[in-house]
């Protein structure tokens, strides 16, 4: 049966949630191969087997880490290489679209970045523009390399038990050119990672300022949700950058966003226009953010979030 590359995402070993979507999806069209780089296998093999990778490719050496994304292209050009697969699949975050851009070039190949679905002949559904217009797009020669937003698929678990194959590659001297000296890992918070949760709060610069963040934290926190910012939240310095949503912030797809204070400015929407159901809160019944609403509350956030909260917290 053919094989899709799905490049696992992981931080130090720990798989997120993005690569159980890839798997997920590379199944609907062949076997879902999925391609581990770095060391921490182990720890992680069985989850990449409750979402049904047929196989694993493992290139554990840890020089493939020492360096900054180039390695990794190198390993999928070497599989796409010797296996030809129809398809590879990686996450349209920052680093995968990287990875994405850098394999093209290694294999002569075509890119379809923020893919929100993929139909028959992997015709990619993505977004473009700033997310105002979705449109259908297909490579037109050799492999197809697609990057998946987080959390345009629904997740389905199929129990499987991957054949292992060990990958190594020797690395050229221009993807040692860039090498890590140092890691910063971003001290883990109780609240879900923003690009992966299922429900999205952010605020905008009407929560007027960073000690109001409180309000869109509670309701965040009474949901199991991530927060999320407008960029005139966190240029005013209310909230950090690593929360902005938006055309030069994060791109997130979860299953509920509530917008606060914000007025739905085309850049913040092209970071969460594809949210599965958009809710606003805003006093301004004109407020754009309102066109793409599935519900909306004309109101004043400082009263409606926290009774939203309160109710929440009820149940
Ligand atoms: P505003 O547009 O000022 O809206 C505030 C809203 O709050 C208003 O609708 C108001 O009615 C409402 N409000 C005020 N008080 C209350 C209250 N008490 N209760 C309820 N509602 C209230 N923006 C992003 O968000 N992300 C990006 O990545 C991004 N990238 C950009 C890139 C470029 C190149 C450029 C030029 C701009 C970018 N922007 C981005 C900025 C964008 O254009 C908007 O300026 C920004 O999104 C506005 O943020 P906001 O909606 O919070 O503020």
């Amino acid at each position: 049966m053919t094989e899709i590359l799905v490049l696992v995402d992981h931080l130090d070993g720990e798989v997120k949630k993005v690569t159980f979507e890839l798997l997920t999806l590379a199944r609907r069209f062949g076997d879902a191969a999925a391609v581990w780089i770095g060391p921490g296998y182990e720890g992680a093999k069985d989850k990449l087997a409750e979402y049904g990778a047929a196989k694993v490719y493992v290139a554990a050496d840890e020089e493939l880490t020492s360096y900054v994304v180039a390695p990794k292209a190198e390993v999928l050009a070497q599989l796409v290489s010797e296996k030809s697969p129809a398809a590879v699949l990686v996450s349209a975050t920052a680093e995968g679209k990287e990875v994405a851009g850098r394999l093209a070039i290694k294999i002569d190949s075509g890119v379809l970045t923020d893919v929100v679905d993929v139909a028959e002949g992997f015709v990619g559904e993505h977004s473009i523009f700033g997310g105002a217009i979705i449109a259908q797009a297909k490579v037109r020669s050799g492999t197809p390399i697609i990057a998946v937003r987080p959390n345009a698929v629904a997740v389905e678990a199929a129990p499987s038990s991957p054949a292992e194959e060990q990958v190594s590659v020797a690395l050229t001297d221009a993807a040692k050119s860039a090498k890590v000296v140092e890691k910063v890992v971003q001290e883990k918070g109780e609240r879900p990672d923003l690009t992966e949760a299922a429900i999205v709060v952010s605020g905008g610069r009407g929560v007027g300022g960073a000690e109001n963040f409180s309000i869109i934290e509670g309701l965040a926190d009474s949901l199991g949700a991530a927060v999320g910012a407008s960029r005139a939240a966190t240029d005013a310095g209310w909230y950090p950058h690593q929360f902005q949503v938006g055309q030069t912030g994060k791109t997130v797809s979860p299953q509920l966003y509530i917008a606060v204070g914000i007025s739905g400015a085309i850049q913040h929407r092209a970071g969460m226009q594809t949210s599965k159901t958009i809710v606003a809160i805003n006093k301004d019944a004109e407020a754009p953010i309102f066109e793409l609403v599935d519900y909306g509350v004309v109101g004043d956030l400082f009263q409606v979030a926290p009774q939203l909260t309160e109710e929440v917290n009820k149940r």
